[in-house]
């Protein structure tokens, strides 16, 4: 572990469920400033409603979620849309789709979050959005669109676009699972470099060179529930749980 002070993100008894289906069924949780957490986990088991929760995306039923020391959900109530907007600015989200905005060129994609929340002016948001840029190394597309972009590079845009948002914590879910293969590795190399700066981090992923490499902290979670959690050390050679060891057996 790297630092431990005040946790950015804490979470208690979290529950959520669809119709009669419990997703979520009491995490507890707490993440601490520069800590890389690494989720994994069967298809089904929660990952993404629960990255989902932890920024607002999802209304949670029970449970508290506290970010930075303010409370984005207080026994299943969210916080109203102007708080949840300002909460959400620290808590930078990256998805599996990239969710890039078609109509704006990459430099717009960037600019327009930190200029409609943030205030800022556009040529402090473009000076920004292109020394982001020039960190995932797409300096040179400033001012393509996303279509004319591989998915690699447009992932890589979209961490500088969630970036620019200056968020405390990064939650990534699945960043790398749309892309072909040859394209995997540029996008975790600048996850890695961003670890290595000492963003905070969630990260669900199905990469575990890269939990080796990278997470304090793997947290296994089956049924709605995360069953173990510990070093990548702990976790991928001495699973405690059987569900632990189920699940490694068939990805790795
Ligand atoms: P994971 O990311 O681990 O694959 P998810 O959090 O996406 O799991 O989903 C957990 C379960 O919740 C799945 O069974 C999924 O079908 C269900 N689920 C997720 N989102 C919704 C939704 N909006 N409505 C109904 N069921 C959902
Ligand atoms: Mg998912």
């Amino acid at each position: 572990m790297k630092n431990t002070s005040e946790p950015i993100v804490q979470i208690r008894g979290l529950t959520k469920s669809f119709g009669n289906h419990v997703v979520l069924d009491g995490i507890d949780f707490d993440i601490e400033p520069k800590q890389v957490v690494v989720v994994i986990g069967p298809s089904g088991s929660g990952k993404s409603t629960f990255l989902r929760c932890c920024n607002g995306l999802e209304q949670p039923d029970g449970g508290t979620i506290d970010i930075c020391g303010h409370r984005l959900c207080d026994h299943g109530t969210l916080l109203d849309d102007r708080a949840l907007n300002t909460l959400r600015a620290e808590v930078g989200m990256v998805f599996q789709s990239f969710n890039l905005f078609p109509h704006l060129s990459v430099l717009h994609n960037i600019t327009v979050g930190p200029r409609m929340l943030r205030g800022m002016s556009k040529e402090e948001a473009e000076a920004a959005a292109l020394s982001l840029l020039q960190k995932v190394g797409l300096a040179h597309k400033a001012h393509v669109m996303p279509a004319s972009l591989s998915g690699g590079q447009k992932q890589r845009v979209a961490i500088a676009r969630a970036l620019a948002m200056q968020p405390r914590v990064m939650l990534f879910d699945e960043p790398t699972s749309a892309l072909d293969p040859e394209l995997v590795g540029e996008v975790l190399q600048v996850m890695k470099v961003l670890a290595e700066e000492g963003m905070t981090m969630v990260v669900v992923t199905h990469e575990m060179g890269f939990a080796k490499e990278v997470a304090d902290v793997v947290v296994v979670m089956d049924g709605g529930k995360i069953v173990e959690a510990g070093p990548p050390s702990e976790i991928f050679s001495a699973p405690s749980q059987p569900r632990t060891r189920s699940f490694l057996q068939a990805v790795l």
